[in-house]
């Protein structure tokens, strides 16, 4: 049976077995994360390009691992949304960010009018669930649904416009506005522009991050901000790095912007410091 087993074992690769090793412990660690509270929220500035101002913070998840520190969201989001797991980090990323944007509120650290912005992945979106979910974080928080943004990427929404739609106006009624994220990155059909309420496009960092170096990528971003402006939308420049690429996106009429010129994302602490001393 030993040799049996070990010309079994010789079949798989080590890679391959490790890597089937590593996302099933993921899975089970990700489950124990969600138990006991491991998830945190960093705030990235967006920033108004009109009024230099804080108009709104995105809010992005971390994982403290008890053993391996900080873990970035591309490490565990994919294996979230394979089992299913995201709808629950999601929905506890939202309720940290509103809890924490009510205190900021409070405390007069921010204007009424400040956005939160929180990713939601496509299961999520188009579950029947997730409106009964944000009506209970909306109530429990205290948060006004027109405080509250959902950052979802076009493609997530192309898959079935009409679901998306009946969601979408539902959630108008509660004034919680919507982003198209990553906008320029999917198989677009245009067409779910203009039949979706949708009020904000974010032009995705790839675009931004080589608009001097390529002609065509600042020409993309014009025709994503004549694209916006003709629909009556608002743009967002993701992944704002230096202060040639904020010229740029000024001078091509974006109205915000994001990015680690203006700041990292921070945690909740080093979020209040920045509120506090400008
Ligand atoms: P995203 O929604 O496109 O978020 C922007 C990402 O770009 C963030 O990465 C942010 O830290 C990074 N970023 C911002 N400014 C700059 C910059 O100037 N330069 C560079 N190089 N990067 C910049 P992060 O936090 O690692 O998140 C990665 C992705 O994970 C997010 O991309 C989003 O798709 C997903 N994600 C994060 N939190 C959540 C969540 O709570 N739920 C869901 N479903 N997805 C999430
Ligand atoms: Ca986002
Ligand atoms: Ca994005
Ligand atoms: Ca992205």
């Amino acid at each position: 049976a030993k040799a049996n087993g070990k010309a079994c074992y010789q079949v798989f690769e080590p890679t391959m077995h490790q890597r089937a090793f590593t996302s099933l412990q993921l899975e089970t660690d990700l489950r124990k994360a969600l138990v006991r509270d491991e998830f945190i929220t960093h705030y990235q500035p967006i920033i108004s390009l009109t009024t230099n101002q804080i108009v709104g913070f995105e809010a992005l998840a971390r994982w403290v691992h008890p053993e391996q520190g900080l873990i970035p969201p591309g490490k565990f989001i994919p294996i979230a949304e394979e089992t299913g797991l995201i709808m629950a980090i999601d929905l506890c990323i939202m309720r940290q960010a509103c809890r924490q944007l009510l205190v900021w509120q409070d405390e007069g650290l921010v204007a009424q009018s400040l956005t939160m912005s929180v990713n939601l992945s496509v299961k999520h979106f188009m579950s029947f669930d997730l409106l009964e979910q944000i009506d209970n974080i909306l109530q429990e928080t205290g948060i006004q649904g027109q405080n509250l943004r959902l950052e979802i990427t076009e493609s997530d929404i192309m898959g079935n416009a009409e679901f998306a739609s009946k969601i979408i106006e539902q959630l108008q009624n509660r004034h919680i506005q919507l982003s198209i994220d990553d906008f320029g990155t999917g198989y677009s059909s245009l067409s779910y522009l203009h039949r979706l309420p949708i009020d904000r496009l974010k032009i995705d960092r790839s675009f931004v991050m080589r608009i001097g170096e390529h002609g065509e990528n600042t020409e993309i971003i014009r025709a994503i901000v004549a694209l916006a402006n003709s629909l009556g939308l608002g743009t967002t420049a993701e992944g704002v790095e230096t202060p040639e690429q904020l010229a740029q996106i000024k001078a091509l009429n974006c109205e915000f912007g994001q990015g680690y010129l203006f700041s990292k994302p921070l945690d909740a602490e080093a979020t209040r410091k920045v509120l506090e001393h400008g």
